[in-house]
């Protein structure tokens, strides 16, 4: 009986926490919300110009889009019931036929496989094994299309020019709404290192291999790696619930407003913030040990040395990350329109 009801309250707790506080939309809110706070006065109003929308809003749209289909043919949005409340400031008739143009052009294109995700939906990320010290596009787990490529795409097409192929951004209000989001993902540990593993689960270097890239060490973001009923990427997309869009602490205004700039020509910039992602990865993934499970879905089993001193760690760091990436958000904004 007592199994019986832990066992209700924690998938209660755990349903909560997975659809309430995901760097899902909450978490790309808390970055959209720093970042509103750190604009200058003719940034703020650029935004205002072009988006109409609040950086904090406009951060979850490329999320929302995700609900989009192709369906006999058509690419069709569907409201999702899990992110009815975050996307519905998208769903007017003028925003459904965005997203789904959107999608429609930003499909196919880049080269990918039937196996593979649509093009958008991998310009979220990348998959850097954490052997390495910073992002280089030679690497494994990179690509033209990957979420350093998708945002100095958007950045381009904020300063007037042309984005590269695969992208096709229509105007400067979809390039905001896709830098908005992106600028979070990067900052998330998970959406830029990745493990991949050997069939004993011991963590190899896929630059370091003879050969293809073997498709059964991806761990796809830690997506693949499941931890009881949940799995680490969806971990780590998990934000403390003391963190709050409509509150950023004044503590946390503090810290993404000392952060320095990051030197050099924006075009290099995100390259630059995936490297230092690269090493909070490092992090995120040491004290982790795997094991191979077949007979599950997704494939391996985490085990950590100490999973409660994990998960505190885990917070500081997710913290940390948020007033980052709301710095670099503004940051980018206050110098193309300074
Ligand atoms: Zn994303």
């Amino acid at each position: 009986m007592r199994y019986v009801r832990t066992l209700i309250v924690t998938t209660l707790l755990s349903v909560v926490s997975n659809s309430v506080f995901a760097w899902g939309h909450t978490g790309h809110e808390v970055v959209g919300a720093i970042a509103d706070k750190l604009l200058t006065a003719n940034a703020a109003n650029k935004v205002q110009e072009i988006a109409g929308i609040s950086l904090q809003s406009a951060a979850k749209w490329a999320d929302c889009v995700k609900d989009v289909a192709p369906k006999d043919g058509v690419f069709k949005y569907t409201q999702n019931p899990k992110y009815e409340a975050p996307c519905r400031e998208f769903e007017t008739s003028e925003g459904i036929a965005r997203m789904e143009e959107y999608v429609a052009r930003n499909s196919d294109g880049c080269g990918r496989s039937s196996a593979t995700e649509l093009c958008h939906k991998q310009y979220h990320y990348a998959d850097v094994a954490i052997q390495h010290d910073r992002y280089d596009r030679s690497y494994a787990g990179t690509s033209d299309h990957d979420i350093v490529s998708g945002i100095k795409a958007a950045i381009a097409i904020l300063q007037g020019k042309p984005a590269p192929a695969p992208f096709s951004i229509r105007d400067k209000r979809e390039a905001l709404l896709m830098l908005a989001h992106f600028v979070g993902d990067i900052y998330q540990p998970l959406h830029v290192g990745a493990v991949y593993l050997d069939s004993f689960g011991d963590p190899i270097n896929p630059d370091l291999q003879d050969g293809n890239l073997d498709p059964k060490t991806e761990t796809r973001g830690g997506n693949s790696i499941g931890d009881g009923s949940t799995n680490l990427h969806a971990e780590w997309d998990a934000i403390p619930r003391s963190i709050k869009p409509t509150k950023i602490s004044a503590k946390m205004l503090e810290e993404a407003r000392s952060i320095d700039n990051t030197p050099g020509d924006a075009s290099l910039w995100p390259a630059a913030w995936a490297s230092d992602t690269l090493l909070v990865a490092h992090r995120a993934f040491s004290g982790v040990t795997y094991r191979e499970d077949l007979t599950k879905p997704k494939h391996w089993t985490a085990e950590f040395k100490d999973r409660k001193a994990y998960l505190k760690a885990k917070n500081r760091i997710q913290r940390e990350q948020l007033a980052k990436a709301g710095a670099r958000l503004a940051q980018v904004l206050n110098t193309i329109w300074p």
